[in-house]
């Protein structure tokens, strides 16, 4: 794992904030309003919300020091943080979209982000999914109405990567907006704006937070398409951060780049030894699986969370082994310090299950902060049963 020294000092120090001596982390400004020296100031204050104190359902001085390192860490203009990672996905479908354009996802992707999509067809919005991730697949599901091409790289559940850089090129050769979901890689581990991404997403609420503590989502990208969200979306929506959250987050980030060290190094020893394991088919960790050389190019290094497959994939035989770990928790999340442990029940008909085509005797884990050797051997008993 690489992890630019530059984005450790980012991470683990706030910037000083008035006259010195300075604390160490920004105060929390719990306030819904900030109040003005007159009515024609305030009048001014309206005319650039985006940038000053008006009211904290657009900015505040704790979420800006949040906004301020996640955008810095993803090397883009300019940050929002959400109350939820939905609510920043939301926000680029709301503010970027209109009646009859299309939408290509290409990979795996976030269940309720497609789930989402269908509900934009309501509005006239339709989509299409790829899953086959040679760029030329991509390109073939563009259509004339195509306005945004959304990817998750390492993917949703099978933690496949896209050749970032290429989608990038072709959503810019075709004047198409390319937007990534980069939870799982952390803006510490891979930079989509380095790479022509147009817009970067985060759920906060994984990684970033890190002690399952928090819900929060961030969106990067140049100023002046923030504006544009800011506007159309932001202030609208009212997904708003709150101060308290936002300061857990940067109290979280200050760890970040310790916790992924541990959890990349426990991560993959899980998954070389699962891999040896007579139980298990396969499994999908992005340093087992993905093409080395792409991975190299796009990603300097790997997260905590991948999935393996049980040779025994009747979902009887699943329930089995996730209910006999005792150290992972059972649970939707991931990327805190606690493990955790989930699989996709498989449901006749299910759209959004079809469409993501996931394999029977799908197990993801998510490792966290707890003695590695403990995990084995609880992986170890449960796979025995
Ligand atoms: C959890 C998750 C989301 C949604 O984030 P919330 O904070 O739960 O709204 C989006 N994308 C990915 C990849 C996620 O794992």
């Amino acid at each position: 794992m690489h992890i630019d020294p530059r984005d450790v000092e980012i991470c683990v120090h706030d910037q000083p904030i008035g006259e010195p001596p300075h604390p160490t982390s920004v105060p929390v400004f719990q306030t819904s309003l900030f109040s003005f020296p007159s009515l024609e100031a305030l009048g001014e204050g309206f005319l650039t919300e985006s940038r000053t104190h008006v009211y904290s359902r657009g900015q505040n001085p704790t979420v800006e020091e949040l906004e301020r390192k996640l955008a810095t860490l993803e090397r883009g203009e300019r940050c929002k943080a959400f109350s939820s990672g939905m609510a920043a996905i939301s926000a680029v479908f709301f503010g970027l979209l209109r009646a009859g354009d299309h939408v290509v996802f290409v990979n795996q992707i976030y269940g309720p982000t497609l789930q989402l999509a269908r509900q934009f067809r309501r509005f006239d919005v339709e989509h299409d999914v790829v899953l086959e991730l040679d760029p030329d697949a991509v390109e073939r599901a563009i259509r004339p109405e195509t306005r945004l091409i959304w990817v998750e790289s390492p993917g949703t559940m099978l933690f496949r990567l896209v050749d970032l850089e290429a989608i990038a090129g072709l959503a810019r050769s075709r004047g198409i907006l390319s937007a990534i979901d980069n939870t799982w890689a952390t803006p510490l581990l891979q930079k989509p704006v380095l790479l022509g991404f147009d817009l970067v997403m985060h759920t906060a609420t994984k990684y970033i937070g890190g002690h399952s503590d928090v819900m929060a989502g961030a969106l990067i990208t140049t100023e002046q398409r923030m504006e544009t969200i800011f506007r159309r979306a932001y202030l609208l929506q009212g997904g708003a951060l709150g101060p308290w959250d936002a300061w857990l987050l940067l109290r979280g980030l200050r760890t970040l780049p310790q916790r992924l060290r541990h959890q990349e190094e426990a991560a993959l020893d899980l998954a070389r030894w699962l891999e040896e394991h007579s139980a298990v088919a396969s499994v999908h960790h992005p340093a087992l699986t993905a093409d080395a050389e792409l991975a190299g190019r796009q990603m300097t290094g790997f997260a905590g969370v991948f999935s393996f497959v049980l040779r025994d994939g009747r979902w009887q035989n699943v329930c089995r082994v996730v209910d006999g770990l005792r150290k992972f928790r059972i649970g939707v999340s991931w990327g805190g310090v606690d493990s955790l442990v989930l699989a996709p029940k498989p449901f006749p008909g299910s759209e959004t299950q079809r469409k993501q085509s996931l394999p029977p005797g799908l197990v993801r884990l998510s490792v966290g902060l707890e003695d590695v050797e403990a995990l084995r051997s609880d992986l170890s008993q449960a796979l025995s049963r």
